[in-house]
């Protein structure tokens, strides 16, 4: 077998893709052909490097792992927290920051507002945050 030939076969002859009598030739050739051992050995270089390359893209592992690790993320980030703690905590923080505004502009309505003044604006809002909280309780045992 000349080189020429055994380069064209090559490939093909790494892949194992040869019929057995063509492999046995160009195994042949390269144990007598230090040329064309090298390329060879070249050739085989590069496409296991092609081989890993593909592995690395379609490695299922890799893929899977990670998708298991977002799932676990996600099913364990909710449940740390309740979800009504979740639902109510910006809730009440709106209703405190527009108490916070309103109590901002009762006072602002009246300049001359004493300290006395601001006192009994804070105790009429008790009364406000207990029939806030008991209303829900009420309605609840109505039904
Ligand atoms: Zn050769």
């Amino acid at each position: 077998m000349k080189c020429k030939n055994v380069h064209s076969k090559l490939i093909f002859f790494l892949e194992k893709e040869l019929p057995d009598s063509e492999m046995k030739q160009v195994q042949q050739h390269l144990d007598e052909c230090s040329e064309c051992a090298l390329f060879a050995a070249e050739m085989k270089n590069t496409l296991q490097i092609l081989d890993s390359d593909k592995v690395t893209d379609e490695n299922p592992f890799f893929f899977t792992r990670v998708k298991a690790r977002l799932e676990k993320q996600e099913e364990e980030q909710p449940v740390s927290r309740p979800v009504l703690v979740r639902i109510l905590q910006p809730v009440a923080f709106s209703i405190i920051l527009l108490l916070g505004i309103y109590g901002g502009f009762k006072l602002g309505e009246s300049p001359d507002a004493t300290v006395a003044d601001s006192q009994l604006s804070e105790q009429e809002m008790v009364p406000f945050w207990n029939e806030l909280e008991a209303e829900p309780i009420e309605t609840f045992l109505m039904e």
